[in-house]
């Protein structure tokens, strides 16, 4: 990405007439999930996510390897391996590896369903963190305290 666009989803909710708040993806004026051509592959998204739901269910159980400790984590998974993500540009990628493999069948169902959740969790956070930087620089700028 060239210079740093500050704007949000150009979608307006028809029933309340407010702007999504959504960061929109690279290069384009909408987020994720109204990106006119990115609607193939949200249904696509949704729809196995839809079909696992009840798998998810059996899935209550606390995997032992999410809870390991940093350090043994660094020794586990070589740094080459490790997915980074800063912006919301980078969960496109990962959604598409991730459809990619739901596709072919070489990713289990509930490993999907994680992996989707937590590129849904990390867009939600980087969307919070890009709102929380604008509300700082307004308060800074009319000299507002919290
Ligand atoms: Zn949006």
């Amino acid at each position: 990405m060239t210079a740093p666009t500050r704007g949000s989803c150009q979608h307006v909710d028809p029933e309340t007439g407010k702007q999504c708040r959504g960061y929109p993806v690279a290069d384009k004026q909408f987020c994720y999930f109204h990106e006119p051509s990115y609607a193939e592959r949200r249904t696509l998204a949704q729809r196995i996510g839809g079909r696992r739901k009840a798998e998810k269910a059996r899935q209550r159980k606390v995997d032992p390897d999410v809870l390991l400790p940093p350090e043994v984590y660094d020794e586990m998974i070589p740094e080459d391996q490790r997915i980074e993500v800063k912006s919301t540009d980078d969960l496109m990628p990962l959604m598409d590896r991730v459809l990619t493999l739901a596709f072919l069948g070489k990713a289990n169902p509930p490993l999907i369903n994680a992996i989707t959740n937590a590129i849904k969790t990390s867009d939600h956070l980087l969307e919070t963190r890009v709102f929380e930087d604008r509300l700082k620089e307004l308060e800074e700028k009319y000299g507002m305290q919290r």
